[in-house]
Parts: structure tokens; C-alpha cells; sequence
């Protein structure tokens, strides 16, 4: 298994499981088949609403002897509404009592955007409103409370590195003023409609890995009607380019997309329920892209995020 070196002193897994929109009924198996199938970077979040099927599968997988609990890269995200200091360290234990777990490996603020406190007996998890259909209703966090809270967890051991996610430039230089802990991972939408090189540059240059989500572009977002219906878009796993390159390397189109990622320098983190997928998403260093195919993916890039609060979290305050 190949990995990233981060600042925290510790190794990431180049490619992992994503946990996000994995049905409760079927999580623990599909996180128990992962592991078995070799998987050990899985990412999760208090927002995935599956964190206690998430901890059964690791603890069948550790129970039968897959895996040891040191062999996995545990990830979770810490939810909007948990923002304040005094906030930040409750939500993180909700999280590893549903995981069954000592530690998190990774543990990431899920957005900049901090938003009313939402008691865990009222609503687990909160989701973006308040009342389900409601406002989104912003809290005055500075984000270096919430900050503060997160090198707090990783001073007590609870977290081995902290990292963030969805972060303008703007922000992130903001941090690293008075970061007593640096981020050790950003956690950002990349696929080739959305490129990001200065965003995915600027990380890299101060020392922080980033971890490219949904590398499959649209293919995440038509389910949940969050593919905007004014552009005429292509699937961008049907692309013609990346079909091309696909057929001339004897490779899937899905291993491309998540190859031309790992190959700038990111890790990967694709979902998939299907035992075939799974397979050949952890094959990708089998194969490289030439800089003329990197070059040529490079070309499709629409600036189009799909995951963008601004459009489906109206009222939050967000500027990316
Ligand atoms: P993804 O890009 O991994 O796409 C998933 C879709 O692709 C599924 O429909 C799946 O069936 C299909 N697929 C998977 N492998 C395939 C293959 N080999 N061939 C063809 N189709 C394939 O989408 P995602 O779930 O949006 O992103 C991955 C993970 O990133 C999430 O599960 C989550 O863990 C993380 N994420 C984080 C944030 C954040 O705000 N930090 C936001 C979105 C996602």
C-alpha cells in the first residue's frame, strides 16, 4: 500500500474508502469487505449518519484477525454545528463511542461554517439545518476556537493528526498565523471539471497533504439531484478523453480518474458498494499517465463544483 508522509509525523494511505451515502442496513458489511479486500484508509464523518455500522465492521475485521487496529487509518469529521471549543471534544467522543475506538487517526473540521449548536439528544446528526427543511442558522465561532479545540484532541492522543476540509486559500493562510498545530490534511473536491491547482499547489507547498474527494466528478451527485441541469455536461466517466486513455493503458475509465489524482501528488478516496470496483480502485499503481494524458485531462477543467454549500445550504455564511 502506498502513502503520504504527513506533517504530523505519521503515514496516510495513498487511497482509501469513502463512507458517504453508504446505506446503515449495508455499511458494516461493505466496511468489513473493504478491509478484507485490502482497504485500510476508510473515511467517514458524525455527518455519514453510519458511524456505529462503520465501528462494527472495523471490529469484525479486527475480531477475525484481518486487521490489527494499527494496520487502519481511521478518518471523521467534525460537523458545523459543533464548532465551539467546548464543543469539539463531546462531538469527537460521540464519534469514537460509535466507533468503538480509542483514537481517530485523521479527525478533519468538515466545512469552515460554523452553525448553531444542536444538543446530540435533539438531533444526531444535525445536518445543515437546525429543524429538518429549515434555515441554516450560523453561529459566531471564529474558526480559531474551533481550531483550538481540535490541537487540544490531538495533545490529548485522541486524534493522531487534524486536518481540515473545504478551505479557501484565503482562510487556510489565515490559519497557519496562528496554528499552533499545523493542518496535517485538506480534504477538497477534486476531479478534472474542477482542478484546483493553485488550491491543491498552495497546500503542497506548506506542507499539507490533500485528500481529492468525489474523483468521479457528477457520477456522486445525480442521486442526490445535485448536478446542475443548465450545463450540458458529459458523465465524466463516459468522457471521450478519459475513455481513450482508459482503452490505450487496458485500464477503467474510474482507475484513470483516480490515477490522475494520485499522479498530482493527492490521496483518493472512492465509494463503492460493488466488490468488483473496489478491486480495481486500489489498483492504480500498476499503471502511470504520460505528462501528454495528464496534459490532456488537465484541459477539461470547468471550475464546476457539485458539493458547494453555497448552492444547497442557502443561508450559510460561505464564500469559496
Ligand atoms: P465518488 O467520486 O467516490 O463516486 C462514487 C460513485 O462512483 C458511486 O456511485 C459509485 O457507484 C461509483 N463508482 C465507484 N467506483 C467506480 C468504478 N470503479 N467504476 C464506475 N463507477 C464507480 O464519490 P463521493 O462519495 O462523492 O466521494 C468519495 C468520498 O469522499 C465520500 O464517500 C466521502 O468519504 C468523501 N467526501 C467528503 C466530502 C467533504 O466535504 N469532505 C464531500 C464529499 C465526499
Amino acid at each position: 500500500m502506498s502513502h503520504i508522509a504527513l506533517n504530523s509525523g505519521h503515514k496516510m494511505p495513498t487511497v482509501g474508502m469513502g463512507l458517504w451515502k453508504i446505506p446503515k442496513s449495508v455499511c458494516a458489511d461493505q466496511v468489513y469487505e473493504a478491509i478484507k479486500q485490502g482497504y485500510r484508509l476508510l473515511d467517514g464523518a458524525c455527518d455519514y449518519a453510519n458511524e456505529k455500522e462503520t465501528g462494527q465492521g472495523i471490529r469484525r475485521a479486527i475480531s477475525e484477525g484481518l486487521v490489527t487496529r494499527e494496520d487502519l487509518f481511521i478518518t471523521s469529521k467534525l460537523w458545523c454545528t459543533y464548532h465551539a471549543k467546548e464543543h469539539v471534544k463531546p462531538a469527537l467522543q460521540k464519534t469514537l463511542g460509535d466507533l468503538q475506538l480509542e483514537y481517530l487517526d485523521l479527525y478533519l473540521v468538515h466545512f469552515p461554517i460554523a452553525l448553531k449548536f444542536v444538543p446530540f439528544e435533539e438531533r444526531y446528526p444535525p445536518e445543515w439545518s437546525h429543524q429538518p427543511g429549515g434555515p441554516v442558522i450560523p453561529a459566531n465561532v471564529p474558526f480559531r476556537d474551533t481550531w483550538e479545540g481540535m490541537e487540544a484532541l490531538a495533545d490529548d492522543g485522541l486524534v493522531k493528526s487534524i486536518g481540515i476540509s473545504n478551505m479557501p486559500g484565503a482562510l487556510i493562510y489565515d490559519l497557519l498565523t496562528y496554528a499552533r498545530i499545523r493542518p496535517a490534511v485538506h480534504q477538497i473536491e477534486v476531479h478534472p471539471y474542477l482542478i484546483r491547482k493553485q488550491l491543491v499547489d498552495l497546500a503542497h507547498t506548506e506542507g499539507i497533504a490533500v485528500t481529492a474527494y468525489s474523483s468521479f466528478g457528477d457520477t456522486s451527485y445525480h442521486e442526490i439531484n445535485m448536478v446542475p441541469t443548465d450545463r450540458s455536461l458529459v458523465h465524466l466517466l463516459k468522457h471521450g478523453v478519459i475513455n481513450d486513455i482508459a482503452h490505450r493503458l487496458g485500464k477503467s475509465p474510474a482507475q484513470v480518474l483516480l490515477r490522475w489524482a494520485v499522479q498530482r501528488g493527492c490521496a483518493v478516496i472512492p465509494k463503492s458498494s460493488n466488490p468488483k470496483r473496489l478491486k480495481e480502485n486500489l489498483d492504480l499503481f500498476s499503471f502511470e499517465l504520460e505528462d501528454a494524458d495528464m496534459r490532456e485531462i488537465g484541459k477539461l477543467d470547468k471550475n464546476l463544483k457539485f458539493n458547494d454549500p453555497a448552492v444547497y445550504a442557502k443561508r450559510a455564511i460561505w464564500a469559496s
